[in-house]
């Protein structure tokens, strides 16, 4: 069935709006604060769930020309999003088996491991090496780095046109384990004399100009969600509202939802959203956190179910069904849904769920 736009809008269980030319703002501060170091985009998770297919496109067109992945099944999509010119690499490196996909596209692997370097080899292709400078997640260890090293068939045959690593502590400016993993990386520098250097994600980018070297790799700050106490000048790029289902009224010692979590002490009215942890509104919200309309907070009741929870609509007699009532936006960011909920700014991006009706703005220097 063919649905007008205002069809969708109607029947959607919520709308997704977001702000691409916020993003490119945020990209374009990004630019200002590393130069005279290149500012790459890291669009993983199809942008931290924001689409990459509008964002990549419109990263480009601000003069972005590095775009960073984390599969190499993302790197194929990419290419088609992009076109051949964009330099798109693949953080998670090069399952066994990839090669030819990642030649096909052009895509440029982050090699993490000696089995990766030796896969990638005989491909003539250009490629990224990670060493770990002390998160043990990925990348050559100090013995992997001397192996390779001592291989001299294999390193002259690798095109390496990048050495990276990446910091743990980013988010705490002050941890000592930045200045550690910098002094570990430069450390691999020196062994690797040639390369270009990239440590910084987004918070690293603002630990200052040591941490800047050729090419920062920064992604949260782009999406507007909080990536270190140092981070200024980001704008919001995400909002998120959802339908009133139904309201009702019920009387003291009526319960509400699943596992009767909560229980009225007075009679109460109540709205009944048609969002659940299936869209990422998370379960750990129940009996936390809240919706907002009218500038009145409307605090979760309840449990939050797989498409729906219910809040204390008490302070907006003028709440009707259909209503939509802002659950990211304005009144509370991302973020402090991320602290209700007992994550991170990122998880809540990167879950936001495929059934919102999604509107893309696109006026330049996004709103304020
Ligand atoms: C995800 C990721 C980034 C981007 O991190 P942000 O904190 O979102 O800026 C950079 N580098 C690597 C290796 C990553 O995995």
């Amino acid at each position: 069935m063919n649905l007008s736009e205002p069809e969708k809008l109607a029947l959607a269980n919520g709308v997704l709006t977001i702000d691409v030319g916020a993003v490119v703002a945020n990209y374009r501060t990004l630019v200002a604060q590393v130069a005279p170091a290149r500012c790459a985009g890291v669009v993983k998770a199809d942008s931290y769930g924001l689409g990459a297919d509008k964002i990549a496109p419109a990263l480009w067109q601000a003069g972005c020309r590095d775009f960073f992945v984390a599969l190499i099944g993302e790197g194929l999509a990419l290419r088609d999003i992009l076109g051949p010119e964009a330099r798109i690499y693949v953080l998670n490196g090069l399952p066994p088996g990839a090669e030819n996909a990642a030649v096909s596209a052009n895509l440029i692997p982050v090699l993490n491991s000696l089995a990766q370097c030796r896969a990638w080899k005989d491909t003539g292709r250009p490629a990224v090496l990670q060493v770990d400078s002390g998160m043990s997640r990925m990348g050559l260890s100090v013995a992997d780095q001397e192996a390779l090293l001592a291989d001299e068939e294999l390193l002259e045959s690798l095109d390496l046109v990048l050495l990276m690593s990446h910091l743990a502590n980013a988010d705490e400016p002050d941890h000592e384990g930045n200045l550690s993993q910098h002094a570990g990386f430069l450390a691999a520098s020196s062994l690797f004399p040639k390369l270009p250097l990239s440590l910084a994600n987004s918070a690293g980018s603002f630990h200052g100009d040591s941490f800047h070297l050729d090419l920062c790799r920064p992604g949260a700050v782009l999406y507007g969600i909080e990536a270190g106490p140092r981070v200024v000048g980001i704008k919001p790029v995400v909002q998120l509202e959802a339908r009133v289902g139904q309201l009702r009224d019920i009387p003291a010692g009526a319960s509400i939802g699943y596992g009767y979590q909560f229980t009225a002490d007075k009679p109460m009215r109540l709205a009944t959203i048609s969002v659940g942890y299936a869209d990422g509104w998370p379960r750990s919200l129940s009996n936390r956190g809240a919706a907002w309309f009218s500038g009145q907070r409307l605090p979760i009741v309840g449990r939050v179910s797989m498409d729906s929870f219910v809040v204390d609509a008490g302070a907006v007699p003028e709440l009707a069904e259909g209503d939509l009532v802002e659950l990211i936006g304005e009144h509370q960011s991302a973020d402090d849904v991320a602290r209700d909920a007992g994550t991170i700014g990122y998880e809540i991006l990167t879950n936001l769920g495929r059934r919102y009706h999604r509107i893309y703005n696109f006026s330049a220097g996004g709103a304020s």
